[in-house]
């Protein structure tokens, strides 16, 4: 088939919302999130990344970027997207760049609250105390974490303090998180899975660029940011599981392969514990297996030009 070729299906669904939705089903915020039916049939993903209105009128695939709706909204008329801006304060909605997503939720959250910055400090103390330079703001009972290029926040993350859950706003590509104190001069970059164990990384590491994938593979969008954004000579993966540090190290050397990777192994459980507990991983050094790809590359030019 076809769809082996495809990473998003980017497909029209018109159906019942409410049948994928039962009372066990997540709720973030005036949003169910399920298993998207279309990554789990055509693309055999399970995880929940579909975003359905709680009126069931709308949803989206943060995955295949499917678009879903209830038989009663056409999907063609042109005017559906507007009703539904236009009807809903935190609505879903499609954007062709993250240059253009809109931040006034982060804007209008409040700058300090008693509440956010005890939960911060239970986290990490540090991360209390400092928590204006990672421009951390905060709404009743949530965390709200800025996205920030160029010093522009682009994006952000919410993170319910009684719930322990995170909330990204769905956007068709999941950009990287990078730590705001980062040295942006500096040639070493280390990648980890969350914001909190990203920031905790870099008040150790404070020559490195440490960003974050909020999750624990890379994405294809990510991949792009890494090579657009940064000009690093080594790069550390340090995420919680050593396995999924070398899944996500095979993935960024295969695009960006004359670079020196390594990965950082935790001993803690994730990269927030370690620095708790006042443990520096070791750096298990890869450059055998970086030799080895060079010699593929090489291998594979030699051919080219003998032919
Ligand atoms: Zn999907």
């Amino acid at each position: 088939m076809e769809i082996h070729n495809h990473k998003y299906l980017n497909e029209i669904v018109v159906m019942d919302l409410s049948t994928l939705v039962n009372e066990k089903t997540k709720k973030v915020r005036d949003h169910y999130v399920v298993q998207c039916p279309l990554c789990k049939e055509k693309l055999h993903e399970y995880g929940e990344k579909l975003y359905i209105k709680d009126d069931f009128s709308v949803g989206y695939c943060q995955r295949c970027l499917s678009k879903f709706f209830a038989p009663e909204i056409d999907p063609n008329s042109s005017d559906w997207e507007f009703k539904y801006k236009k009807s809903n304060k935190k609505e879903i909605k499609t954007y062709d760049s993250l240059a253009e997503y809109d931040v006034t939720y982060y804007y209008k959250s409040k700058e300090f609250d008693e509440t956010g910055l005890r939960y911060l400090s239970t986290r990490n103390l540090q991360l209390a105390i400092n928590y204006r330079k990672y421009k951390i703001r905060f709404n009743e009972n949530e965390v709200v974490l800025p996205f920030i290029r160029n010093n522009k926040v682009i994006y952000y993350q919410t993170r319910k303090i009684s719930e322990k859950n995170y909330f990204l706003p769905p956007v068709p590509h999941k950009p990287l998180y990078i730590v705001p104190t980062s040295n942006f001069l500096s040639k070493r970059l280390i990648i980890v899975e969350g914001i909190f164990g990203a920031i905790a990384t870099q008040m150790y590491h404070k020559n490195s660029i440490v960003v974050a994938l909020l999750g624990s593979c890379i994405t294809d969008y990510q991949l792009w940011e890494l090579g657009k954004l940064f000009n690093y000579n080594e790069c550390y993966i340090y995420l919680d599981h050593l396995d999924l540090s070398y899944n996500t190290l095979n993935k960024i050397q295969d695009r960006y392969p004359f670079k020196n990777y390594g990965v950082l192994n935790s001993v803690k459980g994730d990269p927030e514990d370690d620095f708790k507990e006042g443990f520096t991983p070791d750096i298990l050094n890869l450059s055998g297996k970086f030799e080895k790809k060079l010699d593929r590359y090489i291998d594979k030019w030699k051919t080219k030009m003998t032919y």
